[in-house]
This record gives structure tokens, C-alpha cells and sequence, in this order.
């Protein structure tokens, strides 16, 4: 499928739950309200828009949240999603907390790659950051998935004066461990308006410096905008995803549905095209009368005319270095990072 500026949309986030195990300062602080549990999609309803969506060239799911892995048979839905023809690769980001226990099963259900937000590798930052002091869960995730032979990227977002100063550390990781660490800069999304980024060019720089044959890595890794690095010998590389100082919208290939059953063409802007409502909505009544194979055909169509108006109303650009320009009010955790 092709948006208006003749990008190949083939890529779609799609958010579970907006509900979390941690309380991240930027994302999901304390006291954050939820939505009601018959307002979010079911799995069911979630495949329905799966199939809709790969019959208009989807073939790459991300599942995301909230944290995918405190809703119950998030595992189960992978595999519900790997089944769906043309769909070729399901990935999942998490905060890793459960990661470990539910391993097996996302294993069997055949995950393709896992992302992993990591932002410190020290404790007490750690607890600063998420209100948890889980860290020692989120390093057993990672040792499994990686001892599993899962691709894993670590994905960091920087704050200066916080965890600014382990850039290196975490960058190291990638010379000892077969798994690639990735820059996210702080996006003025939620709460991280309040935040101030750590400029991704600035750390590419400086690694420059530390590392004079870092060589950038050409080979495609993953479904998003990341510019990767490797330092000499390394087992994984560094990528950066510049969000701020390095605009990747020409590149764009995805689309978000939230939890809510909301189709986001951009994160910067709010608007969304509803596909709750062809699932629920009065139309859906109607449809109820119909035999269950008209019934299908029709709403997937339904469901297909809703997916091409998102794509056609991606915007050209993010306008991130604007505040009055970003419309999107609600937390990162709420539309699905
Ligand atoms: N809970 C899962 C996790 O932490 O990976 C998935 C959802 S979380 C919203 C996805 C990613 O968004 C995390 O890596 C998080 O650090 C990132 N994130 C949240 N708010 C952000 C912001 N304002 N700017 C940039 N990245 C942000
Ligand atoms: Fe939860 Fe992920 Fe947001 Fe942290 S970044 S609060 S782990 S959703």
C-alpha cells in the first residue's frame, strides 16, 4: 500500500493494553487513568483487523503497549497473528520484566525478534526511571532471549543529568553480547514534553571519537528508521533513531492502532480514523443479521476502506520541532509507542 507521498506502507504497531507493570517518569507516571477493559480491542477483534490490513499489504506487525506482557495470553495472540496469510513477521517491544517466564510460550508462537527498552544499567537509576526495582528480571529476559537465538535490540532513551552519562556503557553492550542498542531520542510526546532529548547526533559523534573506525552497517535491520553503527569486532551494532535531530519521515512505513481500536497515521498528530466502530458500532448490528460468511466479507472490506483512509491521511512530515504544531495530548503509553 502507498500513502499519498508514494512511501510503502507495510509495517503496523499495534498496542494491546494501555496498562503497565512500571511507571516509566516519561511515559506512564503514577495516577495515570486507564481505559476500561470492554473499550479495549480483543484479540479477536485485533486479528479481524490483521487480516483486513495484509490483504492491503501489511506483512509486519509490532506488538506493543502499554507493556504487551501484562495482558493475559499476549503469547497466544502472536501466534493467532503468524497465522494470518501474508503476514511475515510479528515482532513485540517490552519493558522485559516478564519476559523471562513467558519466553517459552512467545517462543513456541513463534515471536520473530523482541525489543527490549533498557534505558540504565544501574538500580537505583532504574528505579528513579520506571518506580521498579526490576532490573535484575529485565537482565534474565534478555540473557534467555539472547541464549535463545531471539534477534534482540536494546532500546534506550537518554536524559541528561539521569542516565545521559551511560551512553558508552550501554553502547558496549554490543561488544559483548550478540544483540544490537538503540538510541531513542526523547520524543515531546506526553510527558516526555517535559523532557529535555539528548541530541542522537551529538552521541554519534562522540562515538566517533572513542571509536575512529566505527563503520556505519548498511544491512537492513528491523521495520523502523534506526542509522546503524558498528564499533571494530562488535557483535551487534548501535543505532540511532533521531526522531528529532535527523527527521526519517521520508522513510515512513507504518501505521498505529491503539487498544482503543483507533488507526493513527502520525504520533505527532492526533487525528485517527476509528475502526472500533465498524467492529461494534451500529453498522456492526446490522451486520449481525447477515450469514457469517457475507458478514465477514462485508466487514472486512468495511475494515479495509477504514485502513486506506489512515494510510492516505499520513502526513508528509512529524512537526516534533514545533510544539504548537504537535496536536497528539495523550501519553505515549496510551497510543502505543
Ligand atoms: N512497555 C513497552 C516498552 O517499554 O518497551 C512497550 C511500550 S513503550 C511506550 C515503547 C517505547 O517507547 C519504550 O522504549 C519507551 O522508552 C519509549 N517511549 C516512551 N515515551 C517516549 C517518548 N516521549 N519519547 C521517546 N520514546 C518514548
Ligand atoms: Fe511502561 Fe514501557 Fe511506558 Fe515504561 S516505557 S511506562 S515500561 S509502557
Amino acid at each position: 500500500m502507498k500513502d499519498s507521498y508514494g512511501r510503502i506502507i507495510d509495517y503496523m504497531r499495534i498496542s494491546i493494553t494501555d496498562r503497565c507493570n512500571l511507571r516509566c517518569r516519561y511515559c506512564m507516571p503514577e495516577g495515570i487513568s486507564l481505559v476500561p477493559m470492554e473499550e479495549i480491542l480483543t484479540y479477536e477483534e485485533i486479528a479481524e483487523i490483521c487480516r483486513a490490513a495484509s490483504e492491503l499489504g501489511i506483512s509486519r506487525l509490532k506488538i506493543t503497549g502499554g507493556e504487551p506482557l501484562v495482558r493475559p495470553e499476549c503469547p497466544e495472540l502472536i501466534g493467532m497473528l503468524k497465522k494470518i496469510p501474508g503476514i511475515k513477521q510479528v515482532t513485540m517491544t517490552t519493558n522485559g520484566v516478564a519476559l523471562s517466564q513467558y519466553l517459552p510460550r512467545l517462543l513456541e508462537n513463534g515471536l520473530d525478534a523482541v525489543n527490549i527498552s533498557l534505558d540504565t544499567l544501574n538500580p537505583q537509576t532504574y528505579q528513579q526511571i520506571t518506580g521498579k526495582n526490576q532490573l535484575d528480571d529485565v537482565f534474565e529476559g534478555i540473557r534467555q532471549s539472547v541464549r535463545a537465538g531471539l534477534p534482540v535490540k536494546l532500546n534506550a532513551v537518554l536524559q541528561p543529568g539521569i542516565n545521559g552519562g551511560e551512553w558508552l556503557e550501554l553502547a558496549r553492550l554490543t561488544t559483548l553480547f550478540p544483540l544490537d542498542v538503540r538510541f531513542i531520542e526523547m520524543m515531546p510526546i506526553g510527558y516526555g514534553r517535559n523532557y529535555r532529548p539528548v541530541s542522537n547526533q551529538e552521541l554519534l559523534l562522540r562515538l566517533k571519537n572513542m571509536y575512529p573506525d566505527l563503520r556505519k552497517d548498511e544491512s537492513i535491520r528491523g521495520n523502523g528508521p534506526a542509522v546503524y553503527y558498528r564499533i571494530p569486532q562488535a557483535k551487534g551494532s548501535v543505532g540511532f533513531i533521531s526522531a528529532l535531530h535527523g527527521k526519517f519521515c521520508k522513510s515512513c512505513n507504518r501505521l498505529r492502532l491503539t487498544s482503543q481500536g483507533k488507526l493513527k497515521p502520525c504520533l505527532c498528530f492526533e487525528e485517527e480514523v476509528d475502526v472500533m466502530e465498524i467492529l461494534r458500532g451500529k453498522e456492526s448490528a446490522v451486520h449481525r443479521e447477515l450469514q457469517e460468511d457475507v458478514r465477514a466479507a462485508t466487514r472486512k472490506e468495511l475494515l479495509k476502506q477504514r485502513i486506506s483512509k489512515a494510510v492516505g491521511r499520513k502526513p508528509r512530515e512529524h512537526h516534533f520541532e514545533t510544539a504548537e504544531q504537535i496536536t497528539e495530548c495523550r501519553q505515549m503509553a496510551q497510543i502505543g509507542g
